[in-house]
């Protein structure tokens, strides 16, 4: 049995009804404000989040008490008001009340033509948005009323039921179908991404449309609807800007500029009073709603009525301008500024853009649906495009077109590429939403996902292949092109300065390459948490020189080999040590196996056995001696340190005498070094005495003095349980929680991308905890290893340097541990410095 819901909970919005974000959104209670500012607001009612939870399910609903408040035949319109406004909501459905009654009174008093048009656009609207019938059906040129009776009809043939005519009848289904468009998944997902918590709840606002008829329409030429915002949306710069229509029935579809200008009529000039009231109204929401305000409006033979207030949709940068220029004047503080911007919408000002001046070969054109650009492997599927995630290979999602389905599929992605849909499709939208570059509609491409299979302009490539995506000019473009870094402005720079007087906790970055290096300090990190060494033996003329390290028969070969890779490795050091400028530079040693530096093809086996100058055989035979059923948790990190331990020495040799070499020049440094995958105290015992030894053995022969720090990584669960005797060696422990997370959950990184998405889905993980940090095990795990690791030693310096360490929900958990630092990727950094800041606020 449906509940009986007689809606007498609502809220008539006036001076002092008690409206609260937290109870009915911010819409309600915007509007609240705007008639707390005298400005002329339609009679308004409000709806609160617990009444439309209630409406969602399915309770019916008794209307008349709420609609006792309007005259009778007053045209209504219904709009979500969730807590935020970027939580996003419904789309909004005006002109409830039109039917075949109004129809003919409209029709008397302001001409059928007019009637004609209100009514069928809300059948139109009716019909999408509430029956979810297909728009196309409903789609025409000119509103005729032949054109109004097709519609009529199409919606009788398809629903087997005519078109509403009663506006309770109206108004119920309209309030129903919107609180549950709230509860669908890819309305949930979007929000959470943009930071809703999973039950944010949706208000809903049921309006008078403006006085009178309500529908701007008159009998003077002083009569339309219009749009006012005072910024550029995609700058933040001061600017008049929008759109105001006047009455169709004699201006037929002709729209006005608002200030003056040379190439047409403009409300300015034809409505002046009701322009400088505008601009009033405007100053004054600023001042009085601290925010950037558009503001919808009709005028009805020259009386301005305000309809709404949205805060203006804007690009992120624009967003940053704006909360900066608001502190700066005054009307909002410093840490109002830092609060208001959702530290992942940084991210977009950060992205790449493809270098102007690289003449790449161009697949195919599509819509620019997301701006930013992205070079990765093609893949085909959501399930290709997470486990690609999961190996940490950017990728390059290409599908004829997403669903719902593919939403973690586009998070996991670098960009996306479709072949159909246009600017709100649901890969448009949802790349916007979640900040992935994307292109949309590209039709001279064929996505073949079946046979994995990209056809375009004589090109084809299959999975694996490198493709660029340009969301800023909407371009799918062969291979790898150059990309260029983004450029910041200074408001960008003042908002993250504010940050950074705010916040507790240290932000560095993962930097593995002078290119990162660079990126990490534009982005003021405080200097570099990890540096993976082996990205730098994977560059072609080093690579030789490690196999021919691993293939060495001898002591003394193998040490021969690593000779010639140390001048390499200390020019590395040097270049990141310069660039870091005398900040902590932590330097993990040596971590994979060294079967990853093998060939796999036997082509490439050959081409070694001839590098090498030995028979195939061996190489083959070595080459099996080396592999591993489960490599990640065999010889590696630590492991080839103890067993192996020249190439530790090398690297410890190569860091310090580029310390020497950098604080001759005049930048002193104390590098960190770091030791992975350790498991026990021994292991940090013997390396530790080893690289001490290097340390006095280059001390005595430059005759120089310098410092270092050598620290562990923590990345197995026992590491963790023994922090306390790990510590007694360590100056630091830093968290690594890929491996940690791998090793607790018992779950490859490299596979997990198979099943995550039924797992998330079945609800088995919240989420994948290698996205997102598993508080409750993993977690437990920093827990216990911060704790035990401070006890032995209380100077101990604590931090993570997993891919988790720029998310904002690990920053918090790490600084409530009270860790040091956090390291994250370099582009991760700026968004790790505000949320570091909203921590302290
Ligand atoms: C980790 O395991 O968390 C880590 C940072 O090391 P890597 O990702 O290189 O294994
Ligand atoms: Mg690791």
């Amino acid at each position: 049995m449906p509940k009986y819901l007689t809606l007498t909970d609502y809220a008539l919005i006036t001076n002092s009804a008690p409206i609260k974000r937290q109870t009915h959104g911010w819409r309600a209670k915007c509007l609240q404000r705007l008639v707390r500012l005298d400005m002329p607001v339609p009679l308004t009612i409000a709806l609160s989040f617990g009444v439309v939870r209630e409406i969602a399910t399915g309770a019916q609903m008794n209307l008349r008490h709420l609609l006792g408040h309007f005259p009778e035949g007053q045209l209504l319109s219904v709009r979500p008001s969730a807590e935020l406004p970027q939580w996003g909501g419904p789309a909004a459905v005006l002109n409830i009340g039109m039917n075949d009654a109004m129809h003919e009174k409209l029709s008397a008093s302001h001409g059928e033509d007019v009637a004609t048009a209100l009514y069928l656009r809300f059948v139109q609207s009716f019909a999408q948005h509430v029956a979810r019938l297909d728009p196309d059906m409903f789609d025409v040129d000119v509103p005729t009323r032949a054109a109004l009776d097709a519609a009529l009809r199409a919606y009788e043939d398809e629903m087997e039921d005519p078109f509403p005519q009663s506006v309770a009848q109206q108004l119920a289904d309209v309030l129903r179908s919107m609180a549950r468009a709230w509860e669908g998944t890819s309305a949930r997902l979007l929000r959470q991404a943009k930071g809703a918590p999973v039950d944010a709840g949706l208000g809903l606002v049921v309006q008078a449309m403006a006085g009178g008829m309500g529908v701007g329409y008159g009998t003077t030429d002083e009569c339309g609807v219009g749009m006012i915002r005072f910024i550029d949306t995609t700058t933040g710069a001061p600017q008049v800007m929008g759109r105001f229509r006047p009455d169709r029935e004699r201006q037929d579809d002709e729209v006005l500029f608002l200030t003056k200008d040379a190439r047409g009529p403009s409300l300015e000039e034809r409505s002046p009073d009701a322009f400088a009231q505008l601009l009033e109204y405007g100053a004054n929401a600023r001042k009085r709603l601290r925010e950037e305000m558009e503001i919808e409006f009709t005028l009805e033979d020259g009386k301005l009525w305000i309809l709404d207030a949205v805060t203006v949709p804007r690009s992120s940068r624009a967003a940053v301008r704006v909360v900066v220029d608001l502190a700066n004047d005054g009307v909002i503080l410093r840490d109002e500024a830092l609060s208001r911007i959702a530290p992942k919408a940084l991210g977009e000002l950060l992205h790449r853009q493809v270098d102007t001046k690289a003449r790449p070969t161009v697949l195919g054109r599509g819509i620019a649906a997301s701006p930013g650009a992205a070079v990765g492997r093609l893949v085909f599927t959501s399930a290709a495009a997470q486990a690609s995630a999961a190996r940490d290979e950017p990728c390059i999602l290409a599908r004829r077109e997403t669903t719902p389905e593919d939403i973690r599929g586009m998070h996991a992605a670098s960009a996306v590429l479709t072949e159909r849909g246009g600017m709100t499709s649901h890969a448009a939208v949802i790349g916007r939403g979640l900040g992935v570059p994307c292109v949309v509609g590209a039709s001279q491409i064929t996505i073949d996902a079946r046979r994995k299979i990209l056809r375009s302009n004589g090109h084809t490539l299959a999975e694996g292949d490198l493709i660029t995506i340009d969301g800023t000019n909407g371009l799918a473009l062969a291979g790898e092109v150059a990309l260029l870094e983004p450029a910041l402005d200074d408001r960008f720079t003042t908002l993250l300065d504010w940050a950074d007087a705010r916040r507790d906790i240290g932000i560095r970055a993962n930097a593995d390459t002078p290119a990162d290096a660079r990126i990490a300090r534009e982005f003021r990190a405080q200097g570099i948490g990890l540096c993976r060494t082996e990205h730098m033996f994977f560059e072609e003329d080093r690579l030789t020189l490690m196999r021919e390290m691993i293939f060495a028969d001898t002591s003394e070969d193998r040490r021969d080999a690593l000779d010639r890779l140390l001048p390499m490795q200390r020019a590395d050091f040097i270049d990141l040590f310069e660039i870091m400028q005398g900040q902590p530079v932590c330097i993990r040693l040596f971590d994979p196996p060294l079967h990853e530096f093998l060939p796999h093809s036997r082509e490439g086996m050959r081409f070694l056995a001839d590098a090498l100058d030995k028979p195939l055989s061996e190489i083959t035979r070595r080459a099996e001696a080396l592999a591993e059923f489960n490599p990640m948790l065999g010889m590696r990190g630590v492991r080839l340190g103890i067993t192996i331990p020249e190439i530790y020495e090398m690297q410890a040799r190569a860091i310090f005498e580029a310390t020497i070499e950098v604080t001759r020049r005049g930048a002193p440094i104390v590098p960190e070094i770091m030791i992975p995958l350790v498991s026990a105290m021994r292991e940090v015992e013997l390396v530790k005495s080893r690289i001490d030894a290097c340390a006095a053995q280059v001390r005595g022969r430059a005759g120089v003095d310098f410092d270092y720090k050598l620290g562990v990584m923590v990345e197995t669960p026992r590491a963790a349980l023994r922090a306390d005797d790990i510590a007694q060696h360590a100056a630091f422990l830093s968290f690594g929680t890929n491996d940690l997370t791998q090793m607790t959950y018992g779950l490859s990184r490299d596979d997990a991308g198979r099943f995550m998405s039924d797992y998330v889905q079945q609800g088995v993980f919240a989420e994948d905890p290698f996205h997102t940090l598993d508080e409750d095990g993993v977690g437990e795990l920093l827990r216990l290893g911060a704790a035990r690791g401070r006890k032995s030693r209380d100077d101990l310096t604590l931090s993570i340097c997993g891919e988790h360490g720029g998310s904002p929900e690990a920053i918090r958990f790490c600084r409530d541990l009270g860790f040091d630092y956090v390291s994250c990727s370099p582009f991760r950094v700026p968004v790790a410095r505000l949320a570091a800041a909203q921590l302290v606020i």
